[in-house]
């Protein structure tokens, strides 16, 4: 199947082309053309399986000629549970909004950072990705109309509702139009989630993706002892002396990310970093040139390497671990596929024991242990 086929418009082509994107994930196949027809939807579907793509290209396409022209009157609102999520999805609708015939102004608004600059970019917005409690106090502050919203998106309803939001987003739905598009996504179907699907969705489509399975059984894992000033000789001894081509490094942060690129490269190992501070076009030349086995190593934070859209890696090294035991998987289930089965290794400091631990009982598995100290670097 073709995007061509899904009836959006040459210029919303021309931008999926632009971004690497040649052919659509199921959910869009199915969701993309319902939501052109205005049909509601309802998505059950995680993070990964091409979910944001599948509402905002036909919203966009929906909104070319149909942009209300009352200033602060949305045409849009996504509702996200964190700010992580409500910043990815403004950057897509940005990313396949660029070049449009119709400008379609987006922002993202979220608690935790000062209301006011939110108040005044609101000007002129289209498009609003919003947390709902943050949401509730600009429209309090007259800074923002939801009278004009033809489209509602729950984006992570399930996470929503997790994370305490219920009450504030029945608020939202009482200050809603009656006559609307109505979009709801989650990665599970609670009760709690089913309860506003009755509420919200009129006949929808419902599309079920079921979750990849990750096949850790097929990973080879290891982990080094390691102390943190030692990391950094680790990690080229371990490239250079397995002859590693093409590796994915985690890193816990911006500044990390750019500072083991930096060193790699001083010695003699080509690597770049990818973050959420670098442009998107230095992410995206990045990412073609470790895609093409141009670049020898990637590295990256956990938030950008979930748009590393690479179906399978040889190899991933946390050169810092994740927080969560389900980031830890997801990071390394990129190197367990069927027929041929990875590497993922692990650097563990002292003060990481506890969590190494936690992570491998989560996941079920122990994994076999080495100490730096004995390698000569
Ligand atoms: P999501 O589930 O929306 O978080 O998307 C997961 C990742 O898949 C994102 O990094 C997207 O950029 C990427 N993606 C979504 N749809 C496609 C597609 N049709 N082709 C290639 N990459 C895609």
């Amino acid at each position: 199947m073709l995007f061509s086929s899904l009836g959006l418009s040459p210029s919303l082509l021309k931008a999926l082309a632009n971004q690497n994107y040649t052919q659509p994930y199921p959910i869009q196949e199915q969701a993309i053309p319902a939501i052109l027809n205005r049909q509601d939807v309802l998505g059950i579907a995680q993070t990964g399986s091409g979910k944001t793509a599948s509402y905002v290209l036909p919203i966009l396409m929906n909104l070319q000629g149909k942009i209300t022209s009352k200033n602060r009157h949305v045409n849009v609102l996504v509702l996200v549970p964190t700010r992580e999520l409500a910043m990815q999805v403004e950057e897509v609708f940005k990313t396949f909004g660029l070049g449009l015939p119709t400008s379609v102004k987006t922002l993202a608004v979220y608690g935790g950072v000062s209301i006011n600059p939110q108040m005044m970019a609101l000007q002129g917005v289209n498009v609003l990705v919003a947390t709902p409690g943050r949401l509730l106090e600009l429209v309090e502050s007259n800074s923002v109309h939801l009278t004009t919203i033809d489209t509602l998106v729950l984006d992570e309803a399930d996470k929503m509702l997790n994370l305490g939001f219920k009450e504030e987003v029945d608020h939202i739905l009482a200050l809603l139009p009656k006559r609307r598009q109505n979009l709801l996504f989650s990665a599970t179907l609670s009760d709690d989630v089913n309860n506003i699907n009755q509420i919200i969705l009129h006949k929808p489509l419902i599309i079920k993706i079921e979750a990849e399975e990750n096949n850790i059984d097929l990973i080879t894992q290891t982990a080094y002892n390691v102390s943190e000033e030692k990391k950094g000789p680790l990690l080229r001894y371990i490239i250079k002396e397995k002859d590693l081509k093409q590796v994915l490094v985690f890193a816990s942060s911006t500044y990390k990310a750019d500072n083991i690129a930096d060193k790699l490269r001083k010695n003699g190992i080509d690597a770049m970093a990818m973050h959420g501070k670098k442009s998107q076009q230095a992410r995206t030349d990045a990412l073609n040139k470790f895609k093409a086995g141009t670049l020898r190593v990637l590295v990256a934070t956990d938030l950008i390497s979930r748009g590393i859209d690479i179906k399978y890696l040889p190899c991933v090294i946390n050169y810092e671990l994740p927080r969560s035991p389900k980031d830890y998987i997801h990071r390394i289930g990129r190197t367990g596929r069927a027929e041929s089965a990875g590497q993922a290794i692990s650097f563990i400091t002292p003060e990481d024991q506890h969590h190494f631990r936690v992570i491998q009982k989560k996941m079920g598995k122990w994994v076999t242990m080495i100490d730096a100290e004995g390698i000569k670097f």
